[in-house]
């Protein structure tokens, strides 16, 4: 990914419409939150910075923040979240152009969420 694509991610993001209202909530509302950042194009990007920074607070790729704080303790040893979810993400894209399948297993096994990759 390019910096100056990188640096910008967020004006992509499909919440830039909402107020942060709408994912910084608690208890059953998470779930809306959550299903909301659901085909995000940058999804995975928010995903990783918000592991990356340890942010603690609100809906960041599809996660709540007590989520995160469990995969972050499943996987203590990762150091980039970014570089873990790029090759990830490239390796579904290769997958899909040689037609192989196209369930983004890997992605899965690391974050056990499912991603969507929609950028
Ligand atoms: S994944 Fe969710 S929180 Fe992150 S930019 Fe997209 S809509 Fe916003």
């Amino acid at each position: 990914m390019a910096e100056a694509e990188d640096e910008h991610w967020i004006v992509r993001g499909k919440c830039r419409t909402v107020g942060p209202d709408e994912l910084f909530v608690e208890g059953a509302a998470q779930n809306r939150a959550k299903a909301f950042c659901s085909g995000c194009p940058v999804h995975a990007t928010c995903l990783a910075h918000a592991l990356d920074n340890r942010i603690e607070h609100g809906i960041w790729g599809g996660m709540t923040e007590r989520e995160r704080r469990a995969l972050l303790r499943r996987r203590p040893l990762v150091t980039s979240w970014r570089r873990l979810l790029e090759t990830a993400r490239a390796e579904y894209e290769r997958s899909a152009d040689a037609g192989e399948s196209t369930t983004d297993e890997r992605t899965h096994l690391i974050t056990s969420e499912p991603m969507r990759w929609s950028a």
